[in-house]
Parts: structure tokens; C-alpha cells; sequence
């Protein structure tokens, strides 16, 4: 396994660099991952040679920009087992898809609905809903999650009712790392007549999603947590939603006629998405796409179990340090504070010995609240990262030790 790790992070160009002086150990994959050659040079190669606008050119360089973004949609499609490209939306990240969702869906919303969501949502499946609440008289309810930063499903199933009309949950908590058990919440949420957007902004990075043997409605990703590029990410949701769902914003593109009377709307997918895209975005996430599909993702998922559970070892050796989020299901992002310690000190002082990881409240403030801390130390490991690096965050965690307590 760990030639097979070697090899695959001489595929990732910044993770060879010095960083005060000590090789970096990059573990803040929650927050971004780093990007394979592959990907850079797709989006290099776009640039260089086939950089034209999208499906407005009479010319070659706009045929072949529009084919690479629509083979891109194909990618993507098959990547998460949409039935059909018109499936997916490009928007520019998590936050756009669930803002396009509730505004969009939202629209049909009518005052005393309910909206579901979970005491572990990052801001971006918090606030919209709050917003769409208040613009609607509909009610937001909130699943309470337990001390190991498990939801409670008791109480989500008891939350259930015919006025919920959308349950909107985290599939993998960025702060936590909780996985959720979101096939039995989405056949539970089914059967109240309520539809189900998931959150997959950390999720889509550790294991392949099926988003039709989910039966999920909505699913929302980014593409820089995957690999891929910034400034892109998808909106999934099944054909009939999407066709019976008003635009969310206007402009080029979406349109089909327009008069100063009265415009009609473009078919899906071009619906939703007005204006000039992120070409290179959507090209370079297809690239990391297809280099994902190329790996064996079961193998590399069992590799980042294997970090987590020596980073579960480490800290029980620990006295000082604190778990936050300690789910029996969690992906390999390993939350924690030192007692005595401000989590922000922690991080200035494994960055100075070369060590990347994110520290604060990870978007995530009411969850953080519930645990009682204004923020903690977020180690998040990818496939590329190894056990010795999860070893030299613990030596790390010894040195910061002796200077803050
Ligand atoms: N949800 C979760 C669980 C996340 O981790 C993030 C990113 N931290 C987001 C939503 C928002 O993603 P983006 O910033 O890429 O839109």
C-alpha cells in the first residue's frame, strides 16, 4: 500500500515542498485538496489551445470548447450515476447549489412548511434555509446530534411530518466527520411526501456516490474538494424537480426568447445556468474525475481509515487532547482541541513545523457552541497523505505542547 501511496503523491506537485524549512504535511484536505498534474495541465491545455466561449460560436475553438464541457457533464454524470447530463447543473461551489435550491425549490414553499436540517450543518446548509424560512413563514427544525457528534435519529424520524416538505442534511460533517445514515433518512423522509437535498461537499472526495440507488433528490458538491479546481461544483437533482423548478438567476443563456413583454426559459440544464461559465473550472474538475476513476477508491478509502485510526490511537495517549466528534461511522477528518490551548496557537505552531491543518469554527459555529469550544484543530487526511505524516502531527502536537501548556 505504501508504494501505491508514494506513486500517487508523485501525482500531486505541491505536496513536494519545504515549508519553514521541514516538509510540508498537508492535512487540510476538508478545507481544499490538492490538485493532480493531470488537472493542471487540463485546465493549462484549455487555456492554451481551445480557450473560446461556449455554445455561441460559429467557429472551431468554440466547437471544441462546448464538446469539453459537454463530455465534462457526461464525466460527472456517470461519475455519480445521475440518469441522465441535463441532471447536472455547474454552479460555482456547494454554497451556489443550495442557495440555487432554496431559492429555487424554495420558491414553492408555503408559510407553516417545515425544513429540516441538523444541529452538524456547515453555514451553507444553514443560513439559505433560515433565509427561505423567514421569506416564506415556513419553520426550520434542527436534528439535535448526540456528545459523540452522532444525529439523532430518534428524534429525526419524531421530527418527521407532512409539513416538511425538504430535509437537507450533511452527508459527511466537515467539522465532525460524522457520516450520516443518509439512505435510511432519505426512504424515512420519502415517505412523509418530503424531499432530500444532501450536502456532499466531503463526501464526493472519500468514495463514489450513486445518486440513484440513494434515490437522493438534491446532491451538492464542490469541485476543489475533489481535486479539482475552485470557483466550480454541481447541483444534482432528478429531472422532474429540476423541470418543474422556476430559474434562479437570469441573464444569458437560460433564456429561449426573450421579449421586452416576456421571456420563456432555455431546457435543463441550461436553466440554471446563466452567463458565461467556468469553462476551465468544469474541464479541469472532468480531469480529476476521470484520475479518480482511474484509482481503486475502495482500497484508498480503507488507506485513510487506517490514518484515522492511528490518529484515533495517538490521541488516546493524549491526556490533554480533546476529541470533538468521535462518530463510530466517520470519514478521516480527526477534530480535536488541547485542552489549555487556544486551537489557533496549535495551528501557527504545526505550521512552523511545516504542518497545514485548519483551526476555528470550520463554518460550523452552532455545532461548535454544543461542544462547548470556539473552534478546534481540524486534521483531515486524503489518500495521498501517510501514516507517517499522521505521526508527525502527533510529534507536532508534543512540541506545541511545551510552548502552550
Ligand atoms: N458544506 C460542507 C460540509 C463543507 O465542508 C463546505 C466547505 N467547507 C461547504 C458546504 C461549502 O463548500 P464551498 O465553500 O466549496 O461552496
Amino acid at each position: 500500500m505504501s508504494d501505491l501511496i508514494q506513486r500517487l503523491r508523485a501525482d500531486f506537485p505541491a505536496l513536494h515542498q519545504e515549508i519553514n524549512g521541514k516538509p510540508l504535511v498537508y492535512l487540510d484536505n476538508g478545507a481544499t485538496t490538492q490538485k493532480p498534474q493531470v488537472v493542471i495541465d487540463a485546465i493549462s491545455d484549455y487555456y492554451r489551445h481551445d480557450n473560446s466561449n461556449v455554445h455561441r460560436g460559429a467557429h472551431t475553438l468554440s466547437d471544441r470548447a462546448t464538446h469539453a464541457f459537454e463530455q465534462a457533464r457526461k464525466t460527472v454524470q456517470q461519475f455519480i450515476n445521475a440518469a441522465k447530463p441535463e441532471e447536472i447543473i455547474w454552479t460555482r461551489g456547494t454554497t451556489e447549489s443550495i442557495n440555487l435550491v432554496a431559492h429555487s425549490f424554495g420558491d414553492s414553499l408555503q408559510a407553516g412548511d417545515q425544513i429540516l436540517i441538523s444541529a452538524m450543518e456547515h453555514h451553507a446548509n444553514i443560513v439559505p434555509w433560515q433565509m427561505l424560512a423567514q421569506r416564506k413563514g415556513a419553520e426550520l427544525k434542527v436534528i439535535p446530534v448526540n456528545e459523540r457528534g452522532e444525529l439523532d435519529y430518534p428524534a429525526f424520524v419524531e421530527l418527521l411530518n407532512d409539513r416538511v416538505k425538504l430535509v437537507s442534511i450533511v452527508h459527511v460533517s466537515n467539522a465532525l466527520g460524522t457520516i450520516n445514515p443518509v439512505e435510511d433518512m432519505i426512504a424515512k423522509a420519502h415517505a412523509v411526501g418530503a424531499k432530500v437535498l444532501l450536502d456532499g461537499a466531503q463526501s464526493t472526495a472519500h468514495w463514489d456516490i450513486d445518486v440513484q440507488a440513494l434515490d437522493v433528490d438534491f446532491f451538492a458538491f464542490s469541485g476543489h474538494k475533489l481535486f479539482g479546481p475552485t470557483g466550480i461544483g454541481v447541483l444534482y437533482g432528478k429531472e422532474a424537480l429540476l423541470e418543474a423548478m422556476p430559474p434562479y438567476q437570469t441573464g444569458g443563456e437560460m433564456i429561449e426568447h426573450v421579449s421586452f413583454e416576456q421571456t420563456t426559459f432555455n431546457q435543463l440544464p441550461f436553466k440554471f445556468e446563466p452567463g458565461t461559465p467556468n469553462i476551465a473550472g468544469v474541464i479541469g474538475l472532468a480531469a480529476a474525475v476521470d484520475y479518480l476513476q482511474g484509482l481503486d477508491r475502495d482500497a484508498l478509502l480503507a488507506h485513510e481509515h487506517q490514518l484515522l485510526q492511528r490518529a484515533r490511537t495517538l490521541a488516546a495517549d493524549m491526556a490533554e487532547l480533546r476529541l470533538i466528534g468521535d462518530a463510530e461511522h466517520k470519514a478521516s477528518i480527526f477534530g480535536f482541541v488541547l485542552n489549555g490551548a487556544h486551537p489557533a496557537d496549535v495551528g501557527t505552531l504545526l505550521d512552523q513545523q511545516g504542518i497545514a491543518v485548519r483551526t476555528g469554527h470550520h463554518c460550523a459555529m452552532p455545532i461548535m457552541e454544543q461542544f462547548g469550544v470556539p473552534g478546534s484543530v481540524r486534521a483531515s487526511f486524503s489518500f495521498y497523505n501517510t501514516v507517517d505524516e499522521v505521526d508527525a502531527l502527533f510529534a507536532g502536537l508534543e512540541k506545541a505542547k511545551l510552548f502552550l501548556l
